[in-house]
């Protein structure tokens, strides 16, 4: 069986480490693809050094050199697609074209990111002294340490990598566990591109490992996609050192339906939100809020929606919605869906794991709608990150918006209506850092930024331009050309 390696140093090395898991198609559990090295604190250590060293020298490529480096890797992903989705597909168990538009995604970034090569411009400042100028420079930080989750497991590591290389910094790069031929792929591309030996490191595990690179003297920022509790816990850590710390983590994307709504609309967008991905996605749809003049249309839609959906392995055709990535996040699922039932919630569609036939060797749940939640309860409240959807009934536009808000998370959300008062009052107060009006909670292009609000981010957005203030500090230089001493006066 195939145990996946370390990459470090330029070098595909053999963890020392006799724990590994499994890496299990979620589609079918007695498909095991390889196993997971959960490498050690040493191991970890060491890959930091070596990216300590090679920054070195990688600080000192021209930045359009670096970017065309990166962009020969968005080439390559161009090329190696297929293969990449389906391994994402096996692994992770979102659809081939759920993960092709993973790729599609993936390799925006990566171009945007390379062409940034030559536009990582500073400023020149004038100076209130004659003769003289101020102008500023965009340098690397050093070691950027990258720990992402398995839910997008090409499109978040890579919208990490490529604007940190470009910006000049070395990386050591921590997958999730559960996704490591996808991590291993990409990672190819970047080493195929030219990416020089040290310069990109790559170490499976998980706490020990994360935890070794966030200490580690070389590394001067970290960037983390994940849960909530575990970005908390790294930001605090990150804090102690004094390093700059990125943590984009948990969400409870709601949609609000006004009464003036596009119906069909607005149910194919709460479908793709709350259904797509099998509602793993970070900006997943978890909560509807519905005006009651539409609440009983909408929903008989939208269980006639949902009751056509046909579960199957994502590398198979005609399928509409995937598995759950792993046992674990399965049991989290069926949890959830026995708490809502207990809390009084009425469950309008589904709610049960696949039991018979072909699936039952798999981590499928049937999608699953509770309807007349309130929004105190916990499913409403707390993350499930699965095929469950949270429905509350509300009187006004008003209520709506104050049950959106009433949640610790602000990552993304939406509204559907026709009202151009009210949408744009939805957008002044609406608390999440994205938001979309008459489209679903989905998405987002490389050039835009990326990130949300109160518990869901801590740190700068990611992606965009944005991104590389993250990734460089500016250093100010203060130019004299008189050649003449200052006589008293220094302002
Ligand atoms: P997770 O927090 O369990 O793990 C994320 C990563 O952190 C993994 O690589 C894991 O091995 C590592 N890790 C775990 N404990 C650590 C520690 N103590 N120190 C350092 N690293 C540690 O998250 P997950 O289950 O992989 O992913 C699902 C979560 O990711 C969901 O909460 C989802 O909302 C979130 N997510 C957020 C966004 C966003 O942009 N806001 C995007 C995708 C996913």
């Amino acid at each position: 069986m195939k145990t996946y390696r370390n990459f470090i140093g330029g070098e595909w090395v053999t963890s020392a480490s006799s724990k590994r898991i499994p890496n299990i198609n979620p589609a079918d559990s007695t498909d095991v693809l390889g196993e997971t090295p959960m490498s050690t604190r040493d191991e970890a250590a060491a890959a930091c050094a070596v990216a300590a060293d090679a920054f070195r020298e990688w600080r000192r490529v021209p930045a359009p050199r670096r970017g065309a480096i990166v962009t020969r890797a968005a080439q390559l992903m161009q090329e190696r697609r297929n293969a990449i989705a389906q391994a994402i597909a096996h692994e992770e168990g979102k659809l081939v074209s759920e993960a092709q538009g993973e790729m599609n995604r993936s390799i925006n970034v990566v171009e945007f990111s390379g062409a940034h090569g030559r536009r990582l411009n500073g400023a020149t400042i004038p100076l209130e002294l004659p003769n003289n100028f101020g102008y500023t420079l965009r340098v690397p930080r050093g070691v950027a340490a990258l720990i992402t989750p398995w839910n997008f497991p090409v499109a978040i590591p890579v919208w990490k990598i490529a604007p940190a290389l470009v910006a000049g910094n070395s990386v050591v790069f921590k997958p999730s566990p559960l996704t490591p031929e996808t991590s291993e792929l990409v990672l190819q591309c970047f080493i195929d591109a030219g990416v020089p030996a040290g310069v990109l490191n790559m170490v499976y595990g998980d706490a020990d490992v994360g935890t070794t690179m966030i200490d580690h003297p070389g590394v001067k920022c970290v960037s983390f996609t994940g849960s909530t509790p575990t970005g908390m816990a790294i930001y605090e850590r990150a804090a102690r050192r004094g390093i700059p710390a990125q943590c984009e983590m948990g969400g409870k994307n709601p949609v609000i339906v006004l009464e003036d709504a596009d119906i069909d609309l607005a149910v194919a967008g709460v479908m793709a939100g709350a259904f797509g991905s099998t509602g793993q996605r970070c900006t997943a749809t978890s909560r509807v809020i519905l005006l009651h003049p539409v609440a009983d249309a909408f929903l008989e839609r939208l269980v006639d929606a949902a009751s056509k959906l046909r579960l199957g392995s994502g590398l198979a055709e005609n399928v509409a919605m995937g598995p759950i990535v792993s046992e674990a996040q399965l049991q989290r699922v069926l949890e959830y869906i026995d708490i809502g039932k207990h809390e009084g919630a009425e469950l309008l569609y589904g709610g049960k794991r696949v039991t018979t036939g072909a699936l039952s060797k798999g981590y499928f749940v049937e999608p699953t709608i509770f309807d007349r939640v309130r929004p105190e309860m916990r499913i409403a409240q707390e993350e499930i990150f699965g095929p469950v959807l949270a429905v509350i009934r509300v009187e006004s536009f008003d209520e709506a918006l104050a049950a959106a808000n009433d949640s610790q998370f602000g990552l993304t959300s939406s509204i559907y209506t026709r009202d151009a008062l009210r949408m744009f009052r939805y957008i002044d107060e609406i608390e999440t850092g994205m938001t979309h009006v008459n489209s679903p909670t989905l998405g987002g292009e490389a050039q835009v930024p990326f990130g949300g609000t109160k518990a869901t981010t801590v740190g700068p957005t990611e992606q965009g331009t944005e991104v590389f203030d993250f990734y460089t500090e500016t250093k100010v230089a203060y130019i004299d050309y008189t050649g003449a001493k200052r006589e008293g006066k220094l302002y």
